[in-house]
């Protein structure tokens, strides 16, 4: 089985260290997103020296391309992708809708077209798990409905209540295997009764981890915090908790000290390939003509290749000239500064000074004060 031991706990948040058939990592942990097999514009050896232990793979993308049976004949994900640590997969609900077309749900599932080449296919709960296992998931996410935003509280709960009788389905369907995981998600929108209800009903079936989904949909911030405040304490403490698809380092150091361990987001990667930077100073766009002769490192506390051997001009004047080393280096920061800022938090919890640390790291980003991308 899948394990997490809380090492320490400061208010709310908590350090601990997840045990998976494919390594330990120390949590809370940032996933970067490899979507179709791939950390985009990173190389695998590159995505592990910017101190990233776990990443994440889309059940959607790999299921229409190559395919999870010749992902299965290729050795697997980790072997196929040369990623040797934990891999979490999504179900392919977020995706199929958001990205495919023509769809049509039922309570057996949910029958697209692929956005790729309008080809049909189908996704129940039982054909996530299959093509998660294939695919060789150290975590393995249950299939669920994504409740859009806004919803009503009828609406909202009628869309929990599917993917809570998926969450069952999800729970017979995965096989048992040492090191291996199945996360059920948390769903309710942004109701405190529903959110209740769907933990109540995740607890009753039991998992290896818990995740809160639906968030970050439009909500905003405060609205997430709130809903999280309401959901987490509801949570077992000795299963890991995992916050999907989010988000800024705000959002991070805020569900950090509301108690989450596990995080994703294309943020730092997307980001990184539109000339967006995060640093301790702040968000800045390498494209702006300010950089332009900026000899200045773009984060003078930073180790990665971008920052200790370039300056903000060059990283300026990749992007100007649209070289590919301009995504490849400002990714490779991103995920680098996202690392950073989990081993901080995590060492201040460690050390009992949670607080003091989240102070300072949100005065440093004050410093920049340039419009973002
Ligand atoms: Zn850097």
């Amino acid at each position: 089985m899948l394990t997490h031991a809380v090492q320490a706990t400061d208010g709310a948040a908590r350090a601990g260290v997840l045990r998976t058939a494919h390594g330990e990592v120390e949590t809370p942990v940032f996933m970067p997103v490899g979507t179709a097999g791939t950390v985009k514009a990173m190389t695998a050896d590159a995505v592990r020296a910017t101190g990233a232990r776990m990443v994440l793979g889309n059940t959607y993308h790999l299921m229409l391309r190559p395919t999870a049976e010749r992902v299965a004949r290729l050795g697997g994900l980790h072997r196929m992708m040369d990623w040797h640590g934990p891999i979490l997969t999504d179900s392919g609900g977020f995706q199929v809708m958001s990205l495919a077309k023509l769809r049509k749900m039922d309570e057996q599932g949910v029958v697209f077209r692929s956005h790729i080449d309008g080809s049909k296919h189908a996704l129940s709960p039982e054909r996530s798990i299959a093509i998660q296992h294939l695919l060789g998931a150290d975590v393995t996410m249950c299939l669920d409905e994504c409740t859009p935003f806004p919803a009503t509280e009828a609406e909202a709960a009628n869309s929990m209540r599917l993917s809570m009788r998926w969450a069952a389905r999800c729970r017979e369907a995965f096989v048992p295997r040492d090191g291996h995981g199945l996360f059920g998600i948390v769903q309710g929108g942004v109701y405190p009764d529903l959110r209740a209800e769907s933990v109540a009903a995740l607890r009753a079936i039991g998992f290896e981890g818990y995740a809160v989904g639906g968030l970050a949909v439009g909500e905003g911030q405060e609205t997430m915090f709130r809903v999280l405040e309401a959901t987490v304490p509801l949570l077992p403490a000795d299963r890991p908790r995992y916050l999907m698809g989010v988000g800024t380092p705000a959002d991070l150091v805020g569900a950090v000290r509301r108690g989450i361990d596990m995080f994703d987001c294309v943020m730092p990667t997307r980001s990184g390939r539109t000339a967006k930077a995060f640093t301790r100073h702040g968000a800045l766009n390498l494209r702006n003509a300010r950089h332009a002769d900026d000899g200045a490192p773009l984060d003078p506390d930073c180790a990665c290749p971008a920052c200790a051997r370039h300056s903000r001009a060059y990283l300026h004047h990749l992007f100007k000239a649209e070289e590919m080393l301009g995504p490849m280096l400002l990714t490779w920061h991103n995920i680098r500064y996202y690392q950073d800022l989990m081993r901080e938090l995590r060492e201040a919890i460690l050390a009992g000074r949670f607080e003091a640390a989240a102070a300072a790291i949100e005065s440093g980003w004050n410093a920049a004060k340039e419009p973002a991308a």
